[in-house]
């Protein structure tokens, strides 16, 4: 019997022994195609030499030293690349092991801003419904997934959620896309009214919502308005771009396609691609030289921040995305990868919308097209879709949930960049299979 603590403890999943590529091969030999990198981390596949050798040097090098008393070289050399790369003003960057620590961080960092600037009133924080930013109590609190929220309520914070930009889902007819960005945008200066605008510290979103909404990229413009709120008010824009970030969407941040610079951005899952955990969170030079002239320390850290070995696996995993030209493949084969989708599924009866940027598409399932009733959430369509998928030799990531109990289920899919023509058009024709078995 294992004793690892397993995901589902009725069932004991196969042993994973190996990788290559997109795929993963399990203790019986079975191959899988990864057709979601997990859950959008392995960008760059399994078993890339280049990856494991820059591990290996670092190993022998210098395996660790706490960040409380010296920094590293590759700490260093990951955090000045990314900065290079960033958007705007973000200039400071802090590592951690993961997406939830990195929007813990910044959740934490907003509030000592406005501590250090002497205003105490503001710690409200504003996220949207249908959204997910980790499982630790702050970030789960930011996070608007009422499933995953449900057995903690006493014990999150108190957080408010504006509804998200659901283009499939929230824009009326009569609306251009543009009208309904603004439209959408314009609910987060009612609640900053709401509330007060001298007691909101920060706004949180994903630019692309991936676990809790299946690839859902905004409008034209919404993110324009969101920044010009945030402006107008004063309150920080921090963005979740733990799944999309990373060249995901086929530019190294997503946000660089709304044209929206954040004061706080989170990255991670991509950043090590797998092949280390390691996540971070980057911010503006004003916030880092208001704590700076401040208390001059972010009153925050772990054990493992700026871990030598996984910030040298970050460096090269983002050298790779760089030098081999896999942002404009992305943006190519994630177009591919939509056409095929659509020719697989456009007229499916159960698929109302099939979205994305990039390698990060999704699709939605519907139980009805024409008035895009969800499918009820207790037949668990979702879970159904990824045991089939399962069986069909291919890792996809289907949720379903229930938001203002209408949300539904969508299979999420984020395979690796180096996916191949050949590969793509397996991947569709399994999930079809699966489909099928699910939703004759
Ligand atoms: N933010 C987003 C947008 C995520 O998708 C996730 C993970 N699915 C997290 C935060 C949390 O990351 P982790 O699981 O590494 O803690």
């Amino acid at each position: 019997m294992s004793h690892v603590f397993p995901r589902h403890s009725k069932s004991q999943p196969p042993v994973a022994v190996g990788g290559e590529g997109v795929w993963l091969i399990d203790a019986e030999g079975k191959r899988y195609l990864d057709g979601s990198g997990g859950a959008a981390v392995s960008c760059l596949g399994h078993g890339d030499p280049e990856i494991t050798q820059a591990i290996k040097d670092q190993l022998d090098k210098l395996a660790f030293a706490h960040t409380g008393f010296l920094t590293s070289e590759p700490a260093e050399a990951l955090a000045d690349l990314l900065i290079d790369h960033a958007p705007g003003d973000l200039d400071r960057v802090y590592f951690v092991s993961g997406g939830s620590e990195a929007t813990e961080a910044a959740i934490k960092l907003a509030r000592q801003y406005w501590v250090e600037k002497g205003e105490l009133q503001r710690s409200r924080l504003i996220a949207r419904k249908q959204s997910y930013h980790g499982n630790t109590i702050g970030a789960l609190s930011a996070g608007g997934n009422e499933w995953r929220r449900q057995q903690f309520g006493p014990l999150l914070l108190d957080m408010s959620h504006i509804a998200p930009c659901y283009d499939y889902r929230d824009r009326a007819e009569a609306e251009s896309p543009e009208e309904y960005g603004l439209r959408a945008a314009n609910a987060l200066k009612d609640e900053i009214e709401r509330l007060g605008p001298e007691t909101v510290m920060a706004f949180m979103a994903e630019p692309v919502v991936g676990a809790t909404a299946g690839a859902l990229p905004p409008v034209p413009g919404y993110f324009r308005r969101i920044r010009e709120i945030c402006d107008e008010y004063g309150i920080l824009l921090i963005l979740d771009e733990v799944m999309c970030g990373m060249g995901r969407t086929g530019t190294l941040f997503a946000c660089e396609q709304d044209g929206v610079e954040p004061d706080i951005l989170c990255i991670a899952k991509g950043l090590g691609a797998g092949y280390q955990p390691i996540g971070a969170m980057l911010c503006t030079s004003a916030i880092y030289d208001t704590i700076a002239k401040g208390s001059g320390f972010f009153q925050h850290g772990h054990t493992y921040i700026g871990h030598p070995v996984a910030t040298a696996a970050g460096l090269a995993v983002v050298r790779a995305i760089l030098d081999r030209g896999l942002l404009p493949q992305v943006r190519q084969k994630g177009e591919a990868l939509q056409q095929k989708l659509e020719a697989r599924f456009g007229q499916h009866a159960h698929v109302g919308d099939i979205r994305g940027r990039g390698l990060f598409r999704g699709i939605e399932l519907v139980q009805d097209r024409a008035t895009k009733a969800p499918f009820d959430p207790a037949l668990g369509i979702a879970g159904k879709i990824k045991k089939a998928a399962f069986a069909e030799g291919l890792i996809c990531y289907p949720m379903s949930g229930t938001i203002d109990g209408r949300q539904g289920d969508h299979v999420l899919l984020a395979p690796p960049f180096i996916i191949s023509e050949a590969e793509m058009d397996q991947l569709v024709e399994r999930l079809g299979r699966a489909i099928d078995a699910v939703l004759p």
